[in-house]
């Protein structure tokens, strides 16, 4: 039996890229209005460059997107002399409400009401995006991200806590999403079944491990019907 259904958020439900690219780009507008002397020694990409900087120099908290982008404010703002303390927090939620301006697919919100109620839905994500802010929370029964559990998919972490606080079997769980890493080997490993959300159509032949690969979330509902049978045999 198929109870759960969980459903990695970026590149999976929107597209990623673009939103982030253009909250950079605000964020960098707000600093400019308000703290000149940081957007004066540092450009969109500088900013960018140091965040990148920051995660190599703590490899293992380079996942925690939250903390290094405030970790990069609250550098760039002492830098330049200004306190950190009136820069850090404003500067990060004028990023973040950006980074919810998703243009979702055109195939979620049908997909996602056509499971919502057949299935257990969760959002299980790396990011640092919020359901509830992007207007899905009433669609997913929760969310959890690396954040919260501490370790980022591909790691198991993620995929056992939420059967955890679901109270089923990670074979019983379906997990869906972009990443062939993140998403099908990660899910895999800790038990569940995978469904490849490959949209991008990647070369035919890659080796996956997925139980099932689709090309749009249209076709999820028929797949997990199929894994439903097969997983009854
Ligand atoms: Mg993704």
């Amino acid at each position: 039996m198929i109870y759960a259904v969980t459903l990695d958020l970026d590149d999976t439900l929107w597209d990623t890229a673009p939103v982030i690219q253009r909250a950079e780009e605000v964020t960098h507008g707000w600093l400019e209005q308000n703290f000149p002397r940081i957007t004066a020694r540092y450009s969109v990409a500088d900013l960018m460059d140091l965040r990148r900087e920051v995660s190599a120099n703590e490899p293992e908290r380079a996942f925690d997107f939250t903390y290094m982008r405030r970790k990069t404010f609250h550098i760039v703002a002492q830098e330049v002399g200004y306190p950190p303390a009136e820069v850090v927090d404003f500067a990060f939620a004028v990023f973040l409400r950006e980074r919810h301006r998703v243009t979702l697919f055109d195939d979620v919100l049908p997909t996602l009401q056509q499971l919502h109620g057949q299935y257990r839905l969760v959002a299980l994500s790396n990011g640092n995006a919020e359901i509830d802010r992007i207007g899905l929370a009433h669609l997913f029964e929760f969310a959890l991200c690396a954040r919260e559990v501490g370790r980022p998919k591909p790691h198991p972490a993620i995929y056992t806590s939420a059967c955890a606080r679901l109270k089923v079997q990670p074979h019983e769980t379906v997990h869906v999403g972009d990443h062939l890493e993140h998403d099908v080997a990660g899910a895999a490993a800790a038990g569940l079944r995978t469904v490849w959300l490959n949209r991008q159509r990647l070369v035919s032949g890659v080796q996956t491990t997925a139980d099932a690969e689709i090309h749009s979330l249209i076709e999820l509902p028929e797949v997990l019907d199929d894994l439903r049978r097969t997983g009854d045999k």
